[in-house]
């Protein structure tokens, strides 16, 4: 019987992500009774450390990619997304408020303010969440900072319903950024505001912030509100169904919200380092204005997993079974100190940290191919990491470099050999998904080359973008304190090895389809659905090879123009796609695997 899958919370929570695995068989680590290394998953809110990545073993993963932060905090997504817009057009990039970064852009703002005609702005801090330290003013005299903000247009139009404000929590998982895999849960949130909208009193937190860490305070939490009812959630299926009873037509408003997402992902995706065990799991906050036309306010870093109502229980339940269920576990995960003693004996299971790989590349580029440095030194690994890491290279073909380059101009991204990955395929079926290296692919556009404060990669507890309920100073000592800086000692058990417990393990993929693995073997996309979970990205064959071995960001916009237009023509035959009864069959390998329509069709047909 297989072993036990173990899970390891940083700080005790997410209660239900706890609840979830437990109840699938999974076993909560505890330091005490096993050995360090003796985990399948590390679920924390803050961010890991980079060492962390580097630690990674073959069956270990984490909640977190590495540098997510530059969409999670909101100065660094202004300033990613205003690189977009600049490299692709404000057309395309419109769909956030215009803002400043103060106090640099204090006189930007400034000469926008005198512009007018008069507009109303919102002032956030930027590494705050939960709607903490914002305010919102139409006069300048009544605006003031203390530390660093954006100031943002305020949305003073939104649409209402029964005269209240609300916004929407759309749940995104990042499966992969190399190559770029996007799901987007069919189920979400909706959070309403407890008091009605009212221009006239901006200071009402209740009227015009719509977060539940605020509004489950407020006086008429509890109240009927109109159609509204008690409380201040909704699903999203209810909210379809609510615009659908209005004769609002959904699909273009989701079809809409999945180009914002994938349009924000492409941002950082070239900037974020290749670390195959890691997935990702992002709330998107997008508030709908009276036109029906959905701005991105944030992107959160770790949204909120408590279960304040039932349509928490509902959708959080169910979303992380799902999480986990994308994460695709099987019985070879649970072999973890057994696995890593066979690879000690037979050194040909690639458990590199993929991201020293990255490492060793540059220092390779810098003494043309050969790296003068010692491994340990170069990469901070102990002796006995060192020895089986280099083992391991030994026996990969040599990567002509200068031929990547000279073929790629300034990308810096490359992948195994065919030699090199059919020598994983031969080994270790079961763990080779996680092996296939693709180094960080830089965009070849020298537009879209960031600047060194965007490219900054800011520590661990400045990732503060989360709108869980952890207590502020746990928010400061984020990623710093918790995981240990000692090497695992690859040669003693581990005292919780354990063999007894079988654990529930979904079979949905089949093959090569595994989701942890990349596209490469054999190009075949991802799986379509997996439960709430739709593929969104890539969403047709050619963006599926755009998202290949470079990812080439003007054929996945153009791809984007052309589904728009797409759905925009087939308005009119919405009615036939909404009585979609059966799930579409994933047309892997076919021409058009057109996700976007089934995210669109499952969703309205709940
Ligand atoms: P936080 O990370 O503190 O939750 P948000 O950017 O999500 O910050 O803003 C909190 C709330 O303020 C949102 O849920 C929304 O109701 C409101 N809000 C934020 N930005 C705007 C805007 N530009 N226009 C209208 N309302 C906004």
């Amino acid at each position: 019987m297989a072993a036990s899958l173990v899970f390891r919370l940083h700080d005790r929570g997410p209660d239900v992500v706890r609840e979830v695995l437990l109840e699938r068989g999974w076993e909560e680590y505890d330091e005490e009774e096993r050995g360090k290394e003796d985990w399948n998953l590390y679920w924390r809110a803050s961010a890991f450390r980079t060492s962390d990545y580097f630690k990674l073993l073959p069956w270990q993963r984490l909640n977190h990619h590495p540098q997510t932060v530059g969409i999670t905090r909101k100065d660094c997504l202004a300033r990613h997304l205003r690189r977009m817009r600049a490299a692709f057009g404000p057309s395309l990039y419109d769909f956030s408020p215009t803002v400043f970064i103060l106090p640099n852009e204090y006189l930007h703002f400034l000469t926008e303010y005198n512009k007018g005609p008069p507009v109303y702005w919102i002032c956030k801090p930027v590494d705050l969440s939960r709607g903490r330290g914002i305010f919102i003013f139409e006069d300048i005299k009544d605006f003031s900072y203390s530390c660093s903000v954006i100031v943002q247009k305020y949305i003073s139009d939104p649409l209402l319903i029964s005269g209240y404000k609300f916004d929407l929590r759309i749940y995104v998982c990042v499966k992969s950024f190399h190559p770029l895999t996007i799901y987007i849960h069919q189920e979400g949130l909706v959070r309403f505001a407890t008091e009605k909208y009212n221009l006239s009193s901006l200071e009402n937190m209740y009227s015009h912030l719509t977060n539940t860490s605020i509004n489950k305070f407020g006086p008429f939490y509890m109240t009927e509100k109109g159609r509204v009812g008690q409380g201040c959630k909704w699903t999203i299926c209810k909210f379809r169904h609510f615009l659908r009873s209005q004769d609002v037509d959904d699909l273009v408003l989701w079809q809409r919200i999945n180009n914002i997402v994938t349009l924000t992902l492409l941002s950082i995706a070239p900037f974020v380092p290749l670390c195959p065990n890691c997935v990702e799991l992002f709330g998107f906050d997008i508030l709908i204005d009276a036109k029906l036309k959905p701005w991105l306010l944030e992107v959160n870093y770790s949204p909120a997993l408590t279960l304040d109502c039932q349509a928490d229980i509902t959708v959080k339940k169910r979303l992380v079974g799902d999480l986990i269920d994308l994460m695709n576990y099987t019985s070879i995960d649970s072999l973890r100190e057994k696995a890593y003693q066979q690879q000690t004996r037979q050194p040909c299971l690639p458990a590199v940290p993929v991201i020293s790989k990255f490492k060793e590349h540059k220092v390779q580029k810098k003494t043309g191919g050969q790296s003068s440095q010692p491994l340990h030194q170069a990469e901070k690994m102990n002796p006995r990491q060192c020895a089986f890491v280099s083992n391991y290279r030994r026996q990969l073909p040599p990567v002509n470099l200068n031929k990547i380059h000279a073929g790629r101009g300034r990308q810096t991204h490359t992948s195994l050999s065919k030699t090199h990955r059919d020598m994983n395929v031969n080994r270790r079926p079961g763990l080779l998904w996680r092996t296939d290296e693709l180094l960080v692919n830089r965009l070849s556009c020298p537009a879209l080359a960031p600047r060194l404060m965007e490219n900054r990669s800011p520590r661990a507890s400045e990732v503060t973008n989360r709108d869980d309920t952890e207590t502020e100073a746990e928010l400061e000592l984020s990623g710093e304190t918790e995981v240990s800086s000692k090497i695992p000692d690859i040669q003693k058990s581990g005292p919780g090895f354990r063999r007894s417990v079988s654990c529930k393990l979904p079979n949905i993929y089949s093959g090569s389809q595994r989701p942890g693995g990349t596209h490469l073997e054999g190009q075949h996309p991802p799986p379509l659905r997996v439960g709430g979970f739709i593929r969104t990205f890539p969403f047709n064959t050619a963006t599926l090879k755009a998202s290949q071995q470079k990812l080439d960001v003007k054929t996945i916009i153009q791809e984007l123009h052309k589904l728009t237009g797409r759905v925009a023509s087939n308005q009119s035959d919405r009615t036939q796609r909404r009585t979609v009864e059966e799930e579409p069959k994933d047309t892997e390998g076919e021409g058009e695997f057109d996700s976007l329509f089934l995210l669109c069709s499952v969703s309205a047909s709940n």
